[in-house]
Order: structure tokens, then sequence, then C-alpha cells
């Protein structure tokens, strides 16, 4: 009897993997192969953005510039500055009784190349970087590093790079000092072992003997760069290069229950809500799907979220469907709902000091929800209400899918944000959701497939809604 009592009363955290038949283990094992395989072509934003078009082209989605008008059922897509994209299908309801929005990021930390990037010392040629995002500077030395992105000519000729993903090509890599002559740096704190200026990129040590000149190797380099690709050290300058880790996405674990690699902050959430639009067909609120760029460093600029870009869409979705009229945009978004859907981090046993367990999210529980980001005393913190919250829980119960709500740490360790509050900003609800990951931000992130395949059910079942 006083089993049965707990077991009505208690909020029961449990094992996904628990209790699952073989049908849907091997739903979740097939999906996250198709997560595996994006997660290695789409390293940086660009690379996304060129994948999700792909995938959304397949699935019967237009660019928005080639539709006049727009009827319900409609798909469409649209790329900004080939950095992020927004897409919708059109809803049988009209956008002014709001739209259902999943928003993403599909830019992650890693290292930028200088706009003045090569240099040579004692022999060694260096391309030098800026990271991008919050890193732990130490772990990207004595990786393999792989080069990713564009340099653009002043003719406007663009050059798309990417060099160390093939078995053939080469790879690039950081050093860092041995451990017989580093009792120095070992005395230094993680943050200070090594330093920004210390993360120079090795790119060659073969010098240019034809000439007699100094530089030689670097010379060299920029004689196989201009051979390769026509380009001379200037063009540098207007050149787009991140260097990310070059080894691939894969299972993890004996039980393959886990998927290690780069960028699942926040890959994984653009994943599976691109692959949830991709699964529905009709929907009464229109569905929007955001894939937003710059988010690791704040949100800025004309590809992050805080642009007038998303208003610019949405206004156009208005305009070719026939409902515009002055300041419809501000009543939409009043009217709208939303998934932020970030990673999340997930409970880790080795550094259980900074979490509150009861607060925490779990791999292999299902989609974690943060019901406030935000950080000591949930400064900055984007709050769903109540009623929001309850709203969300409804779908997802009705829905038989796992989710835990739970806290970015303990109170007074740290916290994080979002994209939540940019839409919360104009009048959308908002909650934030996503994939619980242990060592968020490393240059090998992992998450669990239980969850992963949760957040795509939970996002299906959002546009459904
Ligand atoms: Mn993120
Ligand atoms: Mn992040």
């Amino acid at each position: 009897m006083e089993e049965n009592l707990k077991d009505k009363l208690f909020n029961k955290k449990t094992n996904g993997w628990i209790n699952l038949n073989e049908q849907e283990r091997n739903d979740i094992f097939n999906f996250c192969d198709g997560y595996i395989n994006f997660l290695n072509k789409a390293k940086i934003e660009r690379e996304a953005v060129v994948e999700i078009k792909k995938m959304a082209e397949i699935n019967g989605f237009r660019d928005l510039s080639t539709y006049d008008n727009l009827q319900p059922g409609d798909k469409v897509y649209f790329i900004n500055r080939d950095k992020s994209m927004f897409l919708a299908i059109i809803g049988t309801e009209k956008i002014e009784k709001g739209v259902h929005i999943i928003g993403s990021h599909i830019d992650s930390p890693r290292l930028d190349l200088k706009p003045n990037p090569v240099c040579e010392d004692n022999g060694l040629a260096y391309f030098s970087t800026h990271y991008y995002g919050g890193i732990k500077k130490y772990q990207w030395t004595t990786i393999p590093l792989s080069m990713h992105g564009v340099i653009v000519k002043t003719n406007g000729e663009k050059i798309t790079i990417n060099i160390g993903e093939d078995d053939s090509d080469p790879i690039f890599t950081i050093t860092d000092l041995l451990p017989h002559l580093a009792q120095e740096q070992m005395q230094k704190t993680l943050s200070k072992g090594i330093e920004g200026e210390d993360l120079k990129l090795l790119i060659g040590s073969i010098p240019y003997n034809e000439e007699k000149c100094n530089e030689k190797v670097k010379l060299n380099i920029l004689n196989i760069l201009n051979q390769k690709y026509g380009i001379v050290e200037k063009d540098l300058v207007s050149a787009e290069i991140e260097l990310v880790p070059a080894f691939k996405s894969k299972s993890l674990g004996f039980d393959r229950s886990m998927v290690a690699g780069y960028g699942q902050d926040d890959k994984v959430c653009a994943y599976t809500s691109v692959a949830a639009m991709m699964s529905i067909e009709n929907v009464k609120n229109t569905a929007v799907c955001i894939l937003s760029d710059k988010e690791e460093i704040g949100s800025v600029g004309n590809t992050g979220m805080e642009s007038h870009m998303f208003d610019y869409f949405m206004s156009e979705l208005l305009n070719k469907t026939g409902e515009n009229r002055v300041n419809l945009l501000d009543k939409v978004f009043c009217y709208s709902k939303m998934l932020s859907s970030d990673v999340d981090a997930a409970f880790d046993p080795i550094y259980a000091s900074v979490s509150d367990k009861s607060n925490s999210g779990f791999l292999g529980r299902g989609l974690g929800i943060c019901k406030y980001t935000g950080a000591r005393g949930k400064s900055g913190a984007s709050d769903a209400s109540a009623e929001y919250v309850a709203w969300v829980r409804n779908i997802l119960e009705k829905n038989n899918i796992n989710y835990e709500v739970s806290e970015l740490g303990k109170v007074d360790i740290g916290g994080g944000g979002t994209i939540a509050y940019i839409l919360a900003n104009k009048g959308v609800d908002v909650i934030d959701c996503g994939v619980p990951v242990l060592s968020m931000h490393a240059p090998y992130e992992v998450t669990s497939k239980y969850d992963i395949y949760s957040a795509f059910r939970a996002y299906q079942a959002f546009w459904n809604a």
C-alpha cells in the first residue's frame, strides 16, 4: 500500500532505456546513425546550412523567394548569408494566431584564424588563431585539427576550404610542452597553462629554397596555397576559416548507447528539430524552425539571433500568406510558443560537486528541460511561466515522452544562457529544452542516444500540437 502511494506521488526519474522493446531500441539506433553522419558532414555553421538545405529540398521545401503566395501546407526555407537558416511549414490557422517555433544554433566553440594568420618561427610555419566561444584552451592542443570555411577574393570568387576530414588529407595540430620541461607550466592554473596566443597551428616545415630570402617556410606554404587555390597572403584577410577537431563522431560504449562527437552543442538540437520538421506534413499553427549562428559569442551580428533577420522572415511569411497589416508581427510574437532547443549540462559523477543532484539533467532520462537559465540569483535568466511549463508538460506526457526538468549547476556555481531570452523579449512564450551533454564545449562531447531520440519525438509532438 505504502509503495503504491509513493509511486503515485513521487516525481519518479527513470532511466529511459528500461522498458524499451526491440523495435524502440532499433528506432533509436537507426535515428542516431543519421545524426552521426550529419555531425561528420556539418562541423561548422556553413556546412550545417548546406546539409540542412539538402534535407529540406528532398522533403519538398523550397526557397521562400520562389513563392509569390503561401498556402497551408507549403514548406519554405530562408538562408541568411550561408550561416543561419529559417524553415517553416504553413499551418491551417492564420499566422496571427501564433506560430510554434523551435530554435537551436549551428555554430560551436572552435578556433578561428586571425586576419593575418601566417607566420614563421625558427623554421616552423604557423597559423595564429583567435578562439571562438567558451573553451578550455588546454583541450585544443595535441589533437588533430581540420580546417573548414571560405576564402573570398576581391572579384567575389568564393573558395570553400575543407582540409583534414578525408583520410588522404593532412591534418594540423597545436603543440604542447613535454612533461619533462613543464614544471613551471604545471604550477599554473588550467586557465593560464595554455594562453590564447599559444594556440598557434602548426602548418609546415619545408623551406622554399629557390629564392634568397627570409621566412622560406612561410613562403613555401604560401606557394602551395597559391598553386592550389590561386590565393595570395592578403586574400586571407577576407576569409572565415575555422579549426575544428578532425576526428569523426562515433557511437560510444560497449553498448553503443551514446554518441561522442564534436559540435553536438548545438547540432544535436539542430538535427533533431530539422528531422522532426521533415517528418511532419500538416500543422494547425505554422511550424517554424530557427537555426541560428553566433550563439556561442552572444547571438550578435546579422546572422545571430539578436538580428532583425528573423523578424524579416516572419514578415515575409505574413506578406506571402496575404495576412500582413501594420504592427501585425508584434501580435504574432505575443501569441507564439517556442522551444529554445539547446543542450543542457548532464550530471557527471566524476564532477558531482558542481551539481544539485535533484535538479540536474542526467544522460538517458529523455529531453532535458530548463525552466530558467541564468546564473547566481537567476541573473539574466529567461524564466518560462508556470502556465507555459504546464502546457509543454501536457504535450510530452500525452505522447509518453520522457523528460526531466533541471538547472545548470548549483545556484552559486555558474550557469548559462541560450537564444531563449531574445524571443521572450519579443513576447513569445519560451522554454529551454534540449539534450543533456557531458564535456560540453570540449572537442569531443558526449550525449545519450535515448535523449537524442526523445528530443526528436518531443519536437514532432510540439509542432503537431
Ligand atoms: Mn548551445
Ligand atoms: Mn554552447
